[in-house]
């Protein structure tokens, strides 16, 4: 069945920032010298993937410094245990979505999730094909490190905490690289309805969409050019553009 997960690596979509795409969900990859980041673990089918990914890099597994999450959701955790157990890393996330991540199924989305596709049958082949990478057989990861303090995560990139998609969202800014990683906070392709630009991501997957919009604007204040979506592909033409077309398509701009 992996067979048919589509995979793709786009290189250098920021400076020694790479972005792995399966099943609609991305990975990113972030060079730190000798060293790895990897933020989002995507879905299951993902793992021999993320593995062939740091080899063609030029990195090892024991170069991996850590595993940042964005958020607990299973679509972003799906090979975080497996990454802990076999290559050892050590993986970080908000202390507000420390249980989610331990219990990917059981966030509480704002609006019932199989009604809200019914509604908008654009996310029936996104959301299929996430099933097919594993979606519905994610594991748990339950030892993970605090992303709170700058000083204490591998990369030190900035914390931008963006409640509302989850209670302990973050997006990560690499100042240095004009590069924000997004998550979920903002994405430029939404699985859940098939949306295609910027927007936040719908109510069926979204813990409180009115925090979630409120929460743009630590994406703006960043100032940078290149938006790193959780879903979707970049976005270079600065987070304040975005946030603007996220904000309309939400209807509150
Ligand atoms: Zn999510
Ligand atoms: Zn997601």
């Amino acid at each position: 069945m992996t067979a048919t997960v589509r995979v793709m690596l786009f290189r250098d979509v920021a400076e020694g920032i790479h972005r792995l795409e399966i099943a609609h969900t991305n990975t990113y990859f972030v060079e730190t010298g000798d060293q790895l980041l990897v933020v989002d673990a995507g879905l299951p089918a993902a793992w021999p993937h993320l593995q062939l990914a740091v080899l063609d890099l030029g990195y090892t597994p024991a170069q991996v410094e850590g595993l940042l999450l964005t958020h607990g959701h299973f679509d972003h955790v799906g090979t975080a245990a497996r990454m802990h157990r076999d290559w050892g890393t050590p993986v970080y996330v908000h202390p507000g979505d420390r249980r989610l991540a331990a219990h990917p199924y059981s966030y509480r989305p704002q609006t019932n999730r199989l009604g809200f596709v019914a509604l908008h049958p654009g996310g029936l082949l996104p959301l299929g094909r996430m099933l097919l990478a594993g979606a519905a057989t994610v594991e748990g990861i339950e030892d993970t490190l605090p992303l709170e303090s700058r000083a204490e995560v591998p990369g030190s990139p900035w914390i931008i905490e963006t409640p509302g998609h989850t209670d302990g969202h973050v997006a990560l800014h690499f100042a240095d690289r004009d590069a924000v990683i997004a998550g979920d906070a903002l994405v430029t392709f939404d699985p859940y309805t098939g949306g295609i630009g910027p927007r936040i991501v719908a109510p069926a997957a979204t813990a409180d969409v009115d925090t979630a919009v409120a929460s743009l604007d630590g994406l703006v204040d960043t100032e940078a050019k290149h938006v790193l979506p959780g879903h979707g592909p970049t976005w270079s033409l600065g987070a304040r553009a975005a946030v603007t077309q996220a904000r309309r398509a939400a209807g509150a701009a």
